[in-house]
């Protein structure tokens, strides 16, 4: 039996870009880009596209000191409007005047910091990163060109959905949904963390930080925040730990005494009995983490 492991509700969407204690401007500049886009969501979902349009209302909220609210829809379209230029530089076809704009607030707030060995993100730079982030081949003499960003393929998703709207009609649009709040998952056996490459898997359980405990251990899922909690109550992250993952690998449990799926979208707590195979945060969306899901997609 296959089940769905997308999370394409746009509650679902908006809940991971934005944990409990958001800055008031980003939940405002989620909320107004959800409402833009929830008129044809259900016919073509897309995290990459709510994430790029919150980031470009917020950017432009900062630039002109208003609310994302009042951004007019023109000053909008012209933020997201870049002409593509076909040639063999991958680089020229991507949004790079969005992304300057989006990259100079976002620095100007201090949402990265260079100190040390590892840069200090926030949830909002984290996000940035991810949706500007172009697949390169590891090979360093390589002829492939980078793939497309997500973001690219957002922006003009976006137009699609702006290119009806004038200002009175975005005014009239109903109220966004409500974004999906935090779930705590208690998990009774191993969490294991699944990956593939190439051909090969591999399925590691994840270890508390400080005293090594695999057994046991708190997922707490706000937001893109992942946060766990070992028996002795040591709290730690790992980077391989995603929130969409966690909540597309809750869809394959069922809870006890029933045959109906945990839905992605739960909120509070839940506990998973036994092992909990959860796939590691560099896996594509979708990725189905219960064991043999690579065998079969590699045969
Ligand atoms: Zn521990």
């Amino acid at each position: 039996m296959t089940r769905e492991t997308t999370l394409s509700s746009l509650a679902s969407a908006m809940g991971l870009l934005m944990n409990t204690d958001a800055p008031p401007q980003w939940t405002a500049a989620v909320t107004r880009a959800a409402q833009l886009l929830a008129p044809d969501w259900d016919q073509q979902p897309s995290r990459p596209a709510l994430g790029t349009l919150a980031l470009a209302l917020y950017t432009l909220a900062s630039e002109r000191q208003e609310t994302p609210t009042e951004i007019p829809l023109d000053v909008l379209r012209g933020a997201l409007d870049h002409q593509p230029v076909d040639g063999p530089d991958e680089f020229s076809r991507e949004p790079a005047m969005l992304q300057k704009r989006i990259e100079t607030v976002l620095k100007a707030e201090g949402h990265v910091a260079y100190e040390g060995f590892q840069p200090r993100e926030s949830a909002l730079w984290r996000l940035f990163r991810d949706l500007r982030h172009q697949w390169e081949p590891d090979e360093p003499m390589s002829d492939m060109p980078p793939g497309p960003s997500a973001m690219r393929d957002a922006v003009a998703r976006i137009a699609e959905s702006l290119a009806g709207l004038d200002d009175l009609h975005a005014e009239l649009l109903p109220e966004a949904p409500k974004a999906v709040g935090p779930v705590t998952v208690t998990v009774t056996g191993y969490l294991r963390l699944v990956s593939y490459s190439g051909a090969s898997g591999s399925s590691v359980p994840l270890r508390c930080s400080q005293c090594a405990a695999a057994e046991g251990n708190i997922v707490h899922v706000d937001g893109p925040d992942v946060t766990l909690i070992c028996p002795s109550g040591h709290q730690f992250s790992s980077w391989q730990l995603s929130a969409a993952q966690v909540r597309s690998a809750l869809r394959l449990c069922l809870p006890q005494g029933s045959d109906a799926p945990v839905s992605a979208d739960i909120e509070g707590t839940v506990t998973v009995h036994g092992e909990f195979s959860v796939g590691r945060s560099d896996m594509p969306e979708g990725f189905n983490p219960v064991r043999g899901d690579w065998v079969r997609r590699h045969r």
